[in-house]
């Protein structure tokens, strides 16, 4: 089978399921290419109990968008494991409760784009089959691309990843691909390694310590609105 890359409705349905049973259990977490968003690293960095520069340093590739000039993050795959995520056990995934947005989707792609105009943000989905994947042939039961959305929990996710696209529409906008070094780690503590920006920034006094602070969507805010306001300044 070769790779097939099809556009499908929210109310369609798609023959595929996924589990512990199939042959190809954890195919789908080798071979690793897999960019986090901010909000995984911070679901991430919480399960494991670990400050957010000790989990970007342990487990994490920096490097840059080609698109926008933007920092970005990658999970570093094990090479002698065949590229294996570093969460990955015998018997399956050992983050699986805060497992990133894009292992909630597989096989399903969001793909989100914000308009210009509005800021209205537009989602369209696709199912991306490849051969190693065994679960379009599993059981002949088709589940819906909406009961696939709740069913992964990728609600939440959706929310704070569609935040960022704000922040990719103001740099392709002012500063497309000409964001200093300075300015890129900025921004990569703002939004990956967030322990540190609140440190920094509430040393300064400009941001206060309470409550709300330990809520992801509130430290994601933090860091987003600062790098927003950093891209439109320096424009
Ligand atoms: S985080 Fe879990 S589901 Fe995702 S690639 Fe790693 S082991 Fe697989
Ligand atoms: S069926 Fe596909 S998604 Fe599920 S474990 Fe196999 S390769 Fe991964």
């Amino acid at each position: 089978m070769e790779q097939e890359f099809m556009e499908i409705q929210k109310n369609d349905r798609m023959p595929f399921s996924c589990g512990p049973s199939v042959s190809c259990f954890t195919e789908c977490c080798h071979d690793l290419d897999q960019v986090l968003t901010p909000y995984d690293v911070l679901r991430l960095k919480t399960h494991l109990h670990l400050s957010s520069s000790e989990f970007l340093s342990r487990y994490t590739i920096r490097f840059t968008g080609p698109e926008t000039g933007l920092p970005l993050v990658g999970l570093r795959p094990i090479a002698e494991k065949r590229f294996a995520c570093p969460f990955l056990a015998e018997d399956g995934c050992t983050v699986y409760e805060d497992r990133p947005s894009s292992c909630r989707s597989y096989p399903l792609i969001r793909m989100a784009s914000r308009s210009r105009q509005t800021g209205e943000i537009t989602v369209r989905y696709a199912f991306f089959r490849e051969p190693h994947c065994r679960g379009w042939e599993s059981s002949g039961q088709h589940v819906r691309v909406a009961e696939w959305l709740e069913n992964q929990g990728l609600e939440p996710y959706n929310v704070m990843n569609d935040r960022v696209l704000e922040l990719i529409a103001a740099v392709n906008r002012l500063r497309p691909r000409t964001l200093s070094s300075i300015e890129r780690d900025d921004i990569y503590t703002a939004l990956y390694d967030t322990d540190t920006f609140l440190e920094n920034h509430m040393a300064t006094g400009r941001y206060v310590s309470n409550d709300n602070t330990s809520s992801y969507d509130s430290v994601l805010d933090i860091g987003l609105q600062w790098a927003l306001e950093r891209i439109r300044r320096l424009s």
